[in-house]
C-alpha cells in the first residue's frame, strides 16, 4: 500500500485533506503539530479524526517554540484576534510555520516511506498567508526532495499534494461532504471555545463556505446562525 503523511490540524481544511487522500488510495499517516496554539482544541479534534479514519499511526508534535517567539495572534495572548479582513498579512499569521509544519512533514515521510505529503492550504479563500501561495509549495517541493536520501535516491520524487489549493471554502466542503468528510469532529475557530465564536475570520469563512455549498455546519456555534 502506498503511504501518505497528513498535516492534520483537526481543522475543516486538513481533515477535508484526510477524506482526499483515502479516497486515492493511500494509507493515511497524519501528522499534528502542538504549536502553543489560541485555539489548541483542535489537536483533541485532530485526535478525534484520526480515530474515525482509523489510521496506522498518529503523531504529535510538540513545536512550543513557536509559542516561545511568539509573532503571531494565534500563539501570543497579548496580540487580538482579528475579527476583520485586511489587505495586509493578518496577525494571524504565524512566522514560517507551513515551511516548518512540511520540512518536519518531509523527515517522517521519508522514515516510513511515503510518497506523499498531504496539506490542506488553499491560495482562494485564504487570508493572505505567504505560505498559502502555489509557488511556495513549488519551492518547498524542490526542497525536499534536494534534502532528502528519500528525494536523491527513489525514482520518484516525494510529492507535496495540495488538493484544496484551488478550491473556494465552498468548493472544499462540498467535496467533502461527497466523501463523508467528519465536519462534527473539526474545529475552525481562533479563539479556541468548546463552541466557535462564529465571529473570527476563520469561523466567518466557515460560516460562508457552509451557506455557499446549501448545507449546515453540524458544529456549534456561541451565535445564533441563519442556515439556509
Ligand atoms: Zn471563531
Amino acid at each position: 500500500m502506498k503511504k501518505a503523511v497528513v498535516v492534520l490540524s483537526g481543522g475543516l481544511d486538513s481533515t477535508t485533506c484526510m477524506g482526499m487522500a483515502k479516497e486515492k488510495g493511500y494509507d493515511l499517516y497524519p501528522i499534528t503539530f502542538h504549536y502553543g496554539q489560541r485555539h489548541n482544541i483542535e489537536v483533541e479534534q485532530a485526535k478525534k479524526v484520526a480515530s474515525s479514519y482509523e489510521v496506522m499511526d498518529h503523531r504529535i508534535v510538540d513545536l512550543s517554540f513557536l509559542q516561545q517567539i511568539g509573532g503571531s495572534a494565534l500563539t501570543d495572548d497579548t496580540i487580538d484576534v482579528p475579527t476583520e479582513a485586511t489587505d495586509d498579512i493578518p496577525s494571524t499569521y504565524v512566522p514560517a510555520r507551513n515551511m516548518i509544519f512540511l520540512a518536519l512533514a518531509s523527515a517522517y515521510a521519508e522514515v516510513i516511506g511515503a510518497t506523499a505529503i498531504y496539506i490542506g492550504v488553499s491560495a482562494v479563500d485564504y487570508s493572505g498567508y505567504p505560505d498559502c501561495r502555489p509557488e511556495f509549495i513549488q519551492s518547498m517541493t524542490e526542497t525536499v526532495n534536494l534534502a532528502t536520501k528519500l528525494g536523491v535516491t527513489s525514482e520518484t520524487p516525494l510529492s507535496i499534494e495540495t488538493p484544496l489549493i484551488h478550491l473556494t471554502k465552498k468548493e472544499t466542503i462540498e467535496e467533502g461532504l461527497r466523501l463523508g468528510v467528519p465536519y462534527e469532529l473539526t474545529t475552525s475557530c481562533y479563539n479556541g471555545g468548546t463552541k466557535a465564536c462564529g465571529e473570527c475570520d476563520s469561523c466567518k469563512l466557515r460560516i460562508k463556505g457552509f451557506k455557499e455549498a446549501g448545507a449546515k455546519d453540524p458544529i456549534p456555534y456561541m451565535i445564533p446562525i441563519e442556515w439556509n
